[in-house]
């Protein structure tokens, strides 16, 4: 807005020399009267003392005002540089500088009014707060109440603004305050941070995207291996501390090559969904289940028996095997066979529970699948705890 007067204006030139003016006309009737007398009565002494003595305070106050009239241009100059300065650097700022005095704007730069969509026109009449949307006000407001009052000396917020086309886009705000012309005003500088967010929201998005996947199945959604491994680790660290049992339930489809080879790859895939919605819909809040190998599915279930285990197994058993799975206008009898361990009785690492699990299934398939078995070991065959490593000692419950 380069019409508007920064605050601080000059003082008046003018009225400086009308001053200088007046007191000359002065001297010159007093010059003119003292002349006239001389020769009219030929000497009034008195009077040209008088004349004299007052030419000389003239004299003196005309260098005065003449010394005050250069000052004055010189300060005139100094501030119409610092004017073109501001106004050169505002003009081509990146960043959206505003002042606000008693509430309203008193002077935003180009790239603010860009940055809201406004011409220089129109944000003389536009509200501060009519540039804030509208559930972020009482906060930006409060911050400036608060700033202007001197109770934060720098005040920097993201907050979300409101273009002239009511578009919302996100804005970083820094301001300070200042006294300007005896009055308190609120210097602030505003980048528009729309895009920044957005990248920023796709990266974490993406980055929660690649979590995802480096930690589950693709097809089924389960947990991975790798997930599991870790997870299973961490769990019977806290068994062993509380003294719980883990068990932990492997399952494998029966002849699923069979399934692919008469249906299809595509069927496979859509069995092995199922089977892995399945495994959830039958899961605690704290079991973790996983996409063990091709068919092969691993189910952890903290602080669990292996009795309640083996029964939860039979209850996924039967549930499968009378739930064929839709695929097109085919459905599709599935089996499954599971084997099932407990920590620590089978096992005291987690790759000696799998073991276990494994072997067990390995006999329910051998004993004509689609059956539950579980690993034969007792507490009087107990193996050592062992977690990566670890030696944790016998455990004979
Ligand atoms: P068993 O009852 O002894 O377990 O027999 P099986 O046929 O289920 O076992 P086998 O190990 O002979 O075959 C497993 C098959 O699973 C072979 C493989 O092509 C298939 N498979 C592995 N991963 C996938 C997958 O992601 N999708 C599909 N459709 N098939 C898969
Ligand atoms: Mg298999
Ligand atoms: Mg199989």
């Amino acid at each position: 807005m380069p019409d508007q007067k920064l605050p601080g204006e000059h003082p008046d030139e003018s009225a400086l020399l009308d001053e200088i003016a007046r007191l000359n006309k002065i001297i010159r009737a007093l010059m003119d009267r003292a002349e006239r007398s001389t020769s009219v009565q030929v000497s009034d002494f008195g009077l040209f003392q008088v004349t004299v003595m007052l030419e000389e305070r003239v004299r003196k106050r005309t260098i005065a005002l003449e010394t005050a009239l250069r000052d004055n241009e010189r300060i005139t100059r100094a501030l119409r540089e610092s004017e073109i300065k501001f106004h050169g650097l505002a003009n081509q700022s990146l960043v959206g500088i505003l002042i606000i005095e008693d509430g309203k704007f008193i002077y935003t730069n180009p790239k603010f009014n860009k940055i809201f969509g406004y011409t220089a026109k129109e944000i003389r009449h536009v509200a501060p707060l009519d540039t804030i949307f509208e559930s972020d006000r009482p906060l930006v407001a409060e911050h400036m109440r608060k700033h202007l009052s001197g109770d934060k000396k720098r005040l920097g917020t993201v907050f979300r603004g409101l273009r002239k086309n009511g578009t919302v886009i996100n804005i970083e705000f820094h301001a300070s305050a200042m006294n300007m012309g005896g009055k308190r005003v609120l210097i602030s500088l505003v980048i528009d941070v729309t895009e920044r967010t957005r990248a920023e929201q796709e990266v974490n998005a993406l980055q929660e995207m690649l979590r995802e996947q480096s930690t589950h199945d693709a097809l089924t959604g389960l947990y991975n291996r790798h997930h599991l491994e870790e997870t299973l680790d961490r769990e019977l660290i806290a068994a062993q501390r509380h003294g719980h049992p883990i068990s932990i339930i492997m399952g494998d489809l029966d002849h699923f090559k069979t399934i692919n080879d008469s249906y299809g790859h595509l069927a496979g895939d859509a069995v092995l969904r199922t089977f892995g919605t399945l495994m959830k819909q039958h899961a605690r809040s704290s079991d973790i289940y996983c996409r063990y190998g091709g068919e092969e599915f691993l189910l952890v279930l903290p602080q669990m028996a292996k009795h309640n285990a083996i029964e939860r197994a039979e209850q996924l058993r039967k549930t499968i095997a009378a739930t064929p799975v839709d695929y097109g206008t085919t459905q599709i009898a599935v089996t499954v066979s599971f084997g099932v361990a407990t920590f620590p009785h089978d096992g005291g690492s987690g790759d000696a529970l799998i073991a276990a699990a494994d072997q067990a299934l390995y006999a329910a398939k051998a004993t004509g699948r689609n059956r539950v078995n579980a690993s034969p070991a007792t507490p009087d065959t107990a193996i050592p705890v062992q977690i990566r490593g670890a030696d944790w000692g016998y455990h004979k419950n």
